[in-house]
């Protein structure tokens, strides 16, 4: 054991004493409790096996000695921490026996040890000079109960920068000083986004990365790059385990939130193995050849039945909270199943003849399923076992036109806090994913005020998580699965409106473009184009309009509406997702680990090692 001595004055106990002796302010231990207190820092080694840290390390316990008897005794210890050395529990587990091997996996494996290591290299040199002190002890090898992954689809990091602006505009400041969020945590690193097969990829390739730390084809959910797209015969083998998978067999609680359909790519990886994004429900899928795959809404609905079935005399409780759009994925194409909300003639698309939704309440007779406002606001939090909302027959509206909804709508925000207050009734803890779908939809068509108030909205949901959650216990991690070619162009001076046309520094009217005609701040490379539908504020209207790119002149038009889509150069039917770097942010136990640039797979491993994912999974399959 290796003890530490450190002297740290204490301004309260000078004030009282009015000492001016040795007060220990210049690095000497005070000598005596009277005019100075001794914080001490002890270190123990820990053998590999320990609880904490499963392949050993160091645990670091600090207090002050408030009886100055140069010893640290149990009741002055204030904080415990721990530098852990590297575990591979992955590379011992029977449930991730089949991907251990995947080069992606050991990719992200190696990262994880390589920053435990110069992490644990750090930790150690530290206690080993008195630099150390109570503050730089390490913290960051706390583990994580609850693991919340935010993921903003389409979330560059100018759509980042821009909605930032627009929120502090819209609280009245110049913009470029506000912080979002999840600007607040401590810790960033960047992803990069491509998928095994695509330069620049999709959600469907990118969440599966995410949530099971291996890399695979574009367009392909929970299965590895051994997939063939739209080959069933080519799913079985191929299978990826997800965080949320293994959460769930780890005894936490889960939720999926997705303000898109629940069925989409995004939140389908984490639920879902299937050889095409697309097979949302049996009517999407070939005639021929698909009959020994289930589609993805299915998949959800048999979520508890499909994971017991893949390991032996496996017991699980089901995902506890699922909410988002896609009702037509549950519902037969039979109009007498409609919703009371239902908006199409025939809201459902299953050609099965089953309602899903039927199926749920069967399944989980004490849990509630709701589809409305009123719904959600009487679901009660405490004593609900689990909650299945689907408030759209497609994907639920965008933020700022939700209030034009039929039957009303939750917010992404009013999700994420009902999702927590259901999910931490559980004493071990929860992973839960919440997805904005729509920030993507919004850039797609060209709409840069749906995008980033969808952004904003996403943003507030960090933040409510952020309150309901306790930082010592959950990692949260906020990042993209790709970008947009969505630029924030010109020099605007200070303060200029983010969705306005570029007036420069010092000047009050726009600046002019070589055309002589006036240009915005915002733009896309392609995508439909300039479309002035005023005071819209659904994006989607666009794409009943003729696309429209390339200059127009815009010296009459009020670019700062909601209904304004910006100028494109490229015409295409919907503008395309961006292939660069997109950020992630942390905060909670593990967060440190997101540094750097890296695959965006290493994001699955990183909420492995901080919630012990695979470790307390394994424990419960052996
Ligand atoms: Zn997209």
């Amino acid at each position: 054991m290796k003890k530490l001595m450190l002297s740290v004055a204490i301004a309260s106990a000078l004030a009282l004493t009015g000492c001016d002796g040795d007060d220990g302010k210049d690095g000497i231990n005070g000598t005596n409790g009277s005019n100075g207190q001794t914080s001490l820092i002890n270190s123990t080694d820990l053998a590999a096996g320990h609880s904490v840290c499963l392949g050993g390390g160091v645990q670091f316990d600090s207090g002050i000695d408030d009886n100055a008897d140069g010893a640290l005794t149990d009741d002055e210890i204030d904080d415990t921490s721990y530098a852990c050395l590297p575990y591979d529990v992955a590379a011992e587990a029977e449930i991730t026996a089949l991907t251990v091997n995947n080069p992606w996996f050991k990719d992200g494996m190696a990262y994880i040890e390589g920053a435990l290591n110069t992490e644990y290299d750090a930790a150690v040199s530290a206690s080993n000079y008195s630099t150390a002190s109570a503050n730089t002890a390490p913290t960051t090898t706390r583990k994580a109960k609850n693991v919340i992954l935010f993921v903003g689809d389409g979330m560059g990091i100018s759509t980042v920068t821009a909605a930032r602006i627009l929120e502090g505009q819209m609280n009245g400041g110049l913009g470029e000083e506000n912080v979002l969020s999840f600007g607040e945590f401590q810790f960033a690193g960047l992803a990069k986004t491509y998928n095994v097969d695509a330069q620049t990829p999709d959600s469907a390739g990118t969440m599966t990365a995410m949530m099971s730390g291996v890399k695979t084809d574009v367009g392909v959910i929970g299965v590895d790059e051994d997939i063939e797209r739209g080959e069933c015969s080519t799913v079985d083998g191929n299978e990826l385990v997800t965080a949320l998978e293994l959460a769930e067999i780890a005894g936490k609680s889960t939720g999926i939130i997705s303000t898109a359909r629940i069925t989409h790519a995004t939140p389908a990886a984490t639920y879902a193995k299937s050889a095409d994004r697309n097979w949302e429900d049996i009517s999407d899928m070939p005639e021929t050849g698909a009959e020994d795959c289930e589609d993805i809404a299915s998949q959800l609905v048999n979520f508890e039945a499909n994971l017991e079935a893949r390991y032996d005399g496996l017991d699980v409780d089901g995902i506890e909270v699922a909410m988002g759009g896609g009702r037509r994925h549950f519902l037969p194409k039979d109009a007498t199943y409609n919703s009371p909300d239902a908006v199409s003639s025939t809201e459902g698309d299953r050609t099965d003849g089953r309602d899903l939704t039927a199926e749920w309440q069967a399944m989980y007779p004490t849990g509630s399923y709701v589809y409305d406002q009123t719904g959600f606001e009487s679901v009660n939090t405490a004593s609900t076992t689990k909650l299945f909302g689907l408030f759209n027959e497609s994907h639920m509206q965008y933020e700022a036109d939700r209030h034009n909804d039929v039957a009303g709508e939750p917010s992404v925000a009013d999700m994420t806090r009902t999702a927590i207050e259901i999910l931490d009734n559980n004493d071990d803890g929860f992973f839960l994913m919440v997805e904005s779908g729509r920030i993507d939809h919004g850039h797609h068509a060209g709409s840069a005020y749906n995008a980033l108030t969808d952004t904003i909205a996403f943003a507030d949901a960090v933040q409510a998580a952020v309150e309901m959650t306790n930082a010592d216990e959950t990692l949260i991690i906020v990042t993209a699965d790709h970008s947009h070619v969505f630029t924030i162009a010109g020099y605007p001076k200070r303060g200029n409106p983010i969705l306005g046309k570029v007036v420069a520094v010092g000047e009050t009217a726009p600046t002019e473009a070589s055309d002589g005609t006036p240009y915005t701040t915002l733009g896309y490379t392609n995508g439909r184009g300039f479309m002035d539908l005023g005071d819209e504020t659904n994006a989607d209207a666009g794409y009943g309009m003729d696309i429209n790119a390339g200059r127009m002149d815009l010296t009459d038009v009020d670019t700062t509406t909601s209904g304004y889509h910006q100028e494109s150069l490229v015409p295409t039917s919907s503008e395309t997702h961006a292939g660069e770097d997109v950020g992630i942010y942390a905060s909670g136990p593990g967060a440190s680990l997101v540094t750097g640039t890296n695959e965006q797979s290493i994001i699955f491993h990183i909420m492995d090692y901080a919630a012990d994912l695979t470790a307390d999974a394994e424990q419960i399959v052996e």
